[in-house]
Formats: structure tokens, sequence, C-alpha cells
């Protein structure tokens, strides 16, 4: 992204330079999709776009954002109550300032300049990432960054996308932007709330991951994910357990030999717990640097979520499909939610450019458009950027 060119956006919008800018990357899932609401593991990866907020303090008490990404501006004072309402775009920011207030976060107020590289409504988390710019540009207008801690900055977020957006986000999104580590992936058991860095250098292991965007957004997607939720804990409730994080193979194929578990259920239940497995295999995978397991686990992972849980869609099993027949691919599945959004591909760097180029056109064939792919490294969680 062209800082520079944000710069001049927030001179010719406040009429003064920015004092300072902060940014927060977008993120994919390596590996464990559908798993969060389960109690399980997830495996996300910071990506090299990000959203940047630029800001500079004002003499009043009032937050006035912008977006490049968006026409309309928002405003807030920071001595009246704070509500969501339009333009939409604005109610996740506000959402913060809101969080932030409440934690007895010390506020000034300023101007604020979104800018953001994420491609909205793919996936790829460009909501929490504009989040969690919005809260780290506020803390630093106000100085005050030290005094909230991060997992704390993490549950901000969250709920503000769930008060002021209305989305029942789980922790993933707001956790990879905040904490993320360059050359890492990040494991987090969504039971306990805890973390650990899994080094995933791709730069120094001679690998890309490639992102490629379908660019669609069926519109089945919110109910089918809802009904998914509720597939999961009546399964779970079958098996007597809190949630298919306690269910076990040995459990999982005694219950479906006994007919205790069919049809439908035996399917979601038998996605979760081995999807489950898999994120824990590929953290070992990743260790090892043993790409062939790795992609063989993202693969899998792929079949599971097409077929057992039945959230992908034609757009993103012809990708799958594509790069399964690239030399220097290692492995490839969808990420996110499904439905449309992006897939990811592991290749060596050296054939990255060649992978690329076979998916775009192959997709062109099979879709008649092509879809846009960028390739991204293990980038580094929010933080000042240099303006
Ligand atoms: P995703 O997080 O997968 O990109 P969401 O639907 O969760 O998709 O979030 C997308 C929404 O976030 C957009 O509709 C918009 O309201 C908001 N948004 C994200 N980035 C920006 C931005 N740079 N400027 C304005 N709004 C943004
Ligand atoms: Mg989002």
């Amino acid at each position: 992204m062209d800082v520079d060119q944000s710069v001049s956006q927030f001179v010719a919008a406040f009429g003064r330079p920015p004092a300072g800018a902060v940014r927060a990357p977008g993120r994919v899932n390596l590996i464990g999709e559908h798993t969060d609401y389960n109690d399980g593991f997830v495996l996300p990866v910071a990506i090299e776009r990000q959203a940047v907020a630029l800001h500079a303090s004002r003499s009043d008490a009032r937050v006035m954002f912008r977006s490049r990404q968006a026409d309309e501006p928002a405003e807030v004072a920071l001595d009246d109550e704070i509500v969501p309402g339009e333009p939409a775009w604005a109610n996740y920011p506000k959402g913060v300032v809101a969080g932030l207030r409440e934690a007895g976060a010390p506020l000034v107020g300023c101007d604020v300049l979104f800018d953001s590289d994420v491609p909205v409504g793919a996936g790829l988390s460009s909501s929490a990432a504009l989040e969690v710019a919005a809260a780290e540009a506020l803390l630093a207008a106000a100085g005050a960054r030290r005094e909230i801690a991060d997992d704390e900055l993490v549950r901000i977020c969250q709920r503000a996308e769930h008060a002021f957006a209305a989305a029942p986000c789980g922790i993933m999104d707001q956790s990879i932007a905040v904490m993320a580590r360059a050359g890492h992936a990040l494991l987090l058991d969504c039971r306990s709330g805890e973390t650990r860095y899994v080094p995933f250098d791709l730069h120094a292991a001679g690998l890309a991951l490639l992102v490629a965007d379908t660019q669609v957004a069926h519109a089945i997607a919110g109910g089918a994910y809802a009904e998914r939720r509720s597939q999961c804990a009546a399964a779970a409730s079958i098996l007597g357990v809190a949630s298919l994080r306690d269910v076990t193979d040995r459990q999982l194929a005694d219950a479906a030999a006994d007919g205790v578990l069919d049809g439908v259920a035996l399917m979601r239940a038998r996605h979760v717990v081995g999807e489950i497995a898999r994120t824990l295999h590929a953290v070992e995978a990743v260790t090892l640097r043993d790409w062939a397991l790795v992609g063989e686990l993202m693969y899998a992972s792929h079949e599971s979520l097409r077929d057992d849980y039945e959230v992908s869609c034609p757009e993103l099993d012809a990708i799958v499909e594509i790069a399964e027949g690239c030399e220097g691919v290692h492995g490839a599945r969808m990420t996110g939610g499904g439905f449309g959004g992006c897939a990811i591909i592991l290749a060596d760097a050296a054939r990255a450019d060649a992978v690329g180029e076979r998916i775009a056109s192959g997709f062109a064939e099979r879709l008649g458009r092509r879809c846009p792919i960028f390739m991204t490294g293990a980038a580094g969680g929010a933080g000042p950027v240099t303006v």
C-alpha cells in the first residue's frame, strides 16, 4: 500500500498532516475451519495486506472517522452516548471507541483516516483489521497504548463487531490482527483462549502462500452458518458432551457403528472431530517443515469441508482442483466460512507465479472470469508505521 497517498488524502480531508499512523493485518486461516464454535483449534496467519489508520489529535472531544474505502465520514462525541447507525462501515470503529471508553482507556478527540488493501468482504478479515487499526489509532492519539493489554484489546474489538455490527464472530480474527508475529502462524485454542506461536517462515523456507479470491459471497452463507452451529450443538448433545472438542475418533466410530449418530449429524461431527485433529497434526508438520504433510492435511481439510460439512462451492472447488494439478503446489483448501471467499495454496516460491497464472486461467476457463490472486508471507501484527 502507498502510505504517502494516504497521507495526502489525510491532508486533503483534515487540512493538516497526520501525527502518526498504525496498521493491522488481514488474515487467512491455514487450517482449522468451523472448529472455533466447537471449542477447537484454529491456525491463522496474518497476511501482507493491512488496514492503516492515520491519526492526529484534536482540541475538542470529537473523533472524526473517514475511510478511503467508503464515501461517508462519521463522527463520535466522546462525552456523549455512542450508538450504532449510518454509515454502516463506521459502526466497527465506533464500537471500538465505545469499548475503549468502557474499559477506562483515556481517549482524546482526533481525526482518523483509514486506508486498507485487505479486500473487503472476501473472508480475509478486513473488518477485524479495521477495528484493530481503529483501536491502535485511538490509543496512539491519546498516548495510551500501554494502558490496554493485548488480550483486552482483542476482546474490545470482538465486542465492537458483536454489539455494533451485529456480527457474532469468534475470537480468531481480532487475535491474529493484534498478536501476529512475522514468520509465524498462531495456534489458538478456542476453548481456553491459550495461544502459541508456530514458526512458519515462508520466505526462509522458499515457499509462498497464494490467496485466490472467488469474488463470490453466496446468499445462503448466513443461514447455513447458523444451521451448522446448531447441528454441531445437537450432535454434541446426542453424544453427551459439552462440545465436539470432547469427542475422540474412537467415540465417533462407536457412535456411528451403534447408529447413535447418523446422516447429517454424523457428517458434521466427522468434519469437526477430524478437523481439530488435522489442525494439531498440521502444527507438528509445520514445525517439522514437512510441507508435503502440511499440503496433505490442507487437501483433506478441503475435502471434509466440501463433502461432510457441505460449505464449499464450485468456485472454491475449482481453485483447489486446478492447484492440485500444478507442479510446485504442496496443498490447497478453502479458507474462512465457505460459500465463496478465498482459497489458499501453499506452493514453492520459485513456482508461485506460474501456479498463480495457471489457477487464474483455469478458473477463467471454467467460470468465465479470472479470479484475483495475490501472494503473501506470514506478516506481523498491529503496531505503529512510520509516515
Ligand atoms: P471481511 O471481514 O471478511 O472482509 P466483513 O463482512 O466481516 O468481511 O467486513 C466487511 C465490512 O467491514 C465492510 O462491509 C465495511 O463495512 C467494513 N470495512 C472493512 N474495511 C473497511 C475500510 N477500509 N473502510 C471502510 N469500511 C471497511
Ligand atoms: Mg469480518
